[in-house]
């Protein structure tokens, strides 16, 4: 057990005891992000513990010393290493909210979520750890076949199997029932056809989740859709390139192609037709990761733009002496740490039931659309050494775009927050 010493406590004595709202496991002596000295503080937050500390410390250490010194190496290659996801894997970073009896770590949502978040303060956005984690795995854990989870759970935990989930395709990605890959069926076994893009992982993948059509004359497209396990190495599977993207250099995006691929009835995961039921069941998980990453890059950036005004000068003084510096930095702590509230808040409703749609999409949404406002202002207080690459605001400022793009964009968010507000009397 770490001390609170360890824990950087010894900073906060004066913070206020508070008393716990209403979860058992509220730790009240701790402060929350608004009331630490830095944004990035070990020890803070009342929804972990001292055990959710001791972890975050060796994930932190991870990210610090494999993944930070070669991120500039990835780059340039377009993707991570193998080695990185064999050690991600070695320290027990992968699966980590998977079922132990299933070959994960075992671990609660709040200790997964120290992954994601560990990951955005180092600014590091090319292993896609968080997909394959708990957007990929999930999918086997909750729908597979025993046999299924036998033989890609302990693989996944320990980074030898990569996962990646392939739904979009060139000409359906926020109309999901608009997709044209299928699947059908001949014997036993399933004949898959189509092509998809933008797949995270998608040229190191190992296992990708394929949403494919399976009954073209289903009442509606959403019941006749299912899921397939497809291998790397099956006949007809074909990567194509890795894609040029403007952020997320480091992480691996591609195409893939299936012609005539010839799946095993094994390879069905779950039931036949019932994909689209799925795919709603695990989506709120996906934007929660979103919300979740986009958070902990905002409070990153903070802190990287708080130490960069103090220490650039300008008429004789650094910046930071500037009240229209010091303005714009307390307009950001103050939308970073009302939005800290309300992620902490879905994290722990996550952990403890499960999160509802709305309210993931109004994370997801919010959260990827403050990040890039915070982006762009803590960009723009770098001056035109934030437009440098060797700068590493230039990079949250490009890896920040995307996030209100995918996990479904924020304007199908708001289609579906409005959905329930006009369902509601
Ligand atoms: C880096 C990256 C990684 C990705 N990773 C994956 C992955 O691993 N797996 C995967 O399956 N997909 C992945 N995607 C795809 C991503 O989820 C889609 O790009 C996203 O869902 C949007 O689909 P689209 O690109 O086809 O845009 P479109 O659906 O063509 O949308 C274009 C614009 O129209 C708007 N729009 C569409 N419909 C509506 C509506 N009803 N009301 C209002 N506005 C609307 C959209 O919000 C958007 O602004 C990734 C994308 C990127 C860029």
């Amino acid at each position: 057990m770490l001390s609170r010493n360890l824990l950087r406590l010894n900073n906060l004595r004066n913070v206020k005891k508070l008393v716990p709202v209403s979860s058992a496991r509220c730790y009240s002596d701790r402060p929350e992000t608004s009331q630490a000295p830095s944004l990035t503080d070990f020890g803070t937050r009342k929804i972990f513990s001292e055990e959710h500390d001791i972890f975050r410390q060796s994930v932190r250490r991870f990210f610090q010393e494999e993944v930070a010194p070669n991120h500039s190496e990835w780059e340039k290659d377009g993707q991570v290493s193998r080695e990185v996801w064999k050690a991600a894997g070695k320290n027990g970073l992968l699966g980590v909210n998977t079922p132990a009896e299933h070959g994960g770590i075992g671990g609660d949502v709040l200790s997964t979520a120290i992954t994601w978040e560990e990951q955005m303060y180092v600014n590091c956005s090319g292993p896609g750890f968080a997909l394959h984690s708990d957007i990929v795995m999930p999918y086997i854990s909750h729908y597979g076949t025993p046999e299924q989870i036998e033989k890609f759970i302990p693989a996944m935990t320990d980074g030898s199997c990569i996962g990646a989930i392939a739904m979009t395709e060139p000409g359906a990605g926020s109309d999901l029932q608009g997709i044209r890959t299928n699947a059908k069926q001949d014997g036993d076994d399933w004949i898959l056809n189509g092509s998809k893009v933008f797949i995270t992982n998608g040229y190191m993948a190992d296992l990708v989740v394929v949403v494919a059509v399976t009954n073209p004359q289903a009442k509606s497209a959403a019941h006749g859709i299912s899921l397939f396990l497809v291998e790397n190495g099956m006949k007809g599977f074909i990567k194509g390139r890795k894609l040029q993207k403007i952020g997320f250099k480091a992480q691996d995006t591609a195409e893939l192609f299936f012609e005539d691929v010839r799946l095993p009835s094994s390879a069905l995961l779950g039931e036949a037709n019932k994909g689209f039921y799925y795919l709603m069941q695990e989506l709120p998980q996906e934007r929660l990761i979103i919300a979740g990453m986009a958070q902990a890059s905002m409070e990153w950036m903070f802190e990287e733009t708080r130490s960069y005004v103090k220490q650039r000068k300008a008429f004789g003084k650094t910046i930071s002496n500037l009240q229209t510096i010091q303005h714009k930095l307390a307009e950001m702590k103050t939308s970073i740490c009302v939005t800290r509230a309300f992620v902490d808040r879905c994290l722990q409703i996550h952990n403890d039931t499960g999160l509802d749609s709305e309210s993931a999409s109004m994370a997801k949404y919010w959260c990827s659309d403050l990040q890039n406002e915070v982006a762009t202002k803590c960009l723009q207080m770098h001056g035109g050494w934030g437009y440098m690459w060797e700068y590493p605001i230039a990079r949250a400022f490009v890896d920040s775009r995307v996030q209100p793009i995918y996990g479904g964009s924020n304007e199908i968010m708001k289609e579906l927050i409005a959905r329930q507000i006009m369902s509601n009397k």
